[in-house]
């Protein structure tokens, strides 16, 4: 998939070549995942610097770098758009959630889902839950069930690294509790019975998708 780079999957051994990078750039412009991502890797002795960090100005550029249908290829696209840019070693995150009853949508869609013009992200978060919730309308509890995907890139000079995880669930039948964003006080995981929205941050921090995908990410760094 990427010929030109040296690409590893999750789980599989550190080459003998991998030179580790002591600052990164944590490229998004989502600061739910910021304040995540940064929380589960401040303990590593890497500078983690934002976007913001950097003064990188908003660009109408970055709306058409994310244009696959995996969550993989745009979390490269994202980490390769931004590395090219500010020449520092980038980590990207692209997430999403996956509803069985849509037949895994909306997936790479997830930020879009609902057509609100010029939305904040918070309002595009509220419409898109309010849209997933007439979706399911019907659609009775034992079918209910979805997951959450997060894929991260690390990129720097000769190398890709390409992690992923997953979190198994359902959607609830109203919003329930106000911590984490987006999806979150709709999606109840099984092992609490309680939404990410009714979970503290701690909780998420070792359950979510995005927990799985930094687990194997730090089997790198560490
Ligand atoms: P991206 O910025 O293109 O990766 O889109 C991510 C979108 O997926 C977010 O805007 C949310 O709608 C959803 N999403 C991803 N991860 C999470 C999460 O941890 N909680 C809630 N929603 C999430």
């Amino acid at each position: 998939m990427f010929p030109s780079d040296r690409g590893y999957a999750a789980g599989e051994p550190p080459g003998s070549g991998l030179r580790l990078p002591h600052r990164l750039l944590l490229a998004t412009r989502n600061r739910h995942k910021l304040r995540e991502i940064r929380g589960l890797l401040s303990d590593l002795s890497f500078e983690i610097v934002s976007l913001s960090d950097i003064e990188l100005p908003h660009s109408p550029r970055e709306e058409s770098v994310e244009v696959f249908e995996t969550f993989e290829e745009n979390a490269v696209a994202k980490a390769r758009y931004y590395r090219t840019l500010t020449g520092l070693p980038t980590i990207a995150d692209d997430s999403g959630l996956c509803v069985d009853a849509l037949s895994g949508g909306p997936g790479v869609r997830s930020r879009r889902f609902a057509e609100v013009p010029a939305p904040d992200s918070d309002q595009q978060d509220r419409a898109n839950n309010e849209h997933l919730l007439r979706l399911l309308e019907d659609v009775p509890e034992a079918e209910r069930g979805a997951h959450y995907r997060c894929a991260l890139a690390l990129i720097d000079d000769s190398i890709t690294l390409l992690l992923s995880g997953r979190v198994y669930g359902r959607i609830a039948v109203t919003e329930r509790g106000s911590e984490g964003f987006g999806y979150d006080p709709l999606f109840i995981v099984p092992a609490h019975d309680r939404t990410f929205g009714e979970l503290p941050p701690e909780v998420k921090a070792v359950t979510s998708h995005r927990a799985a995908a930094i687990r194997s990410l730090r089997q790198w760094l560490a």
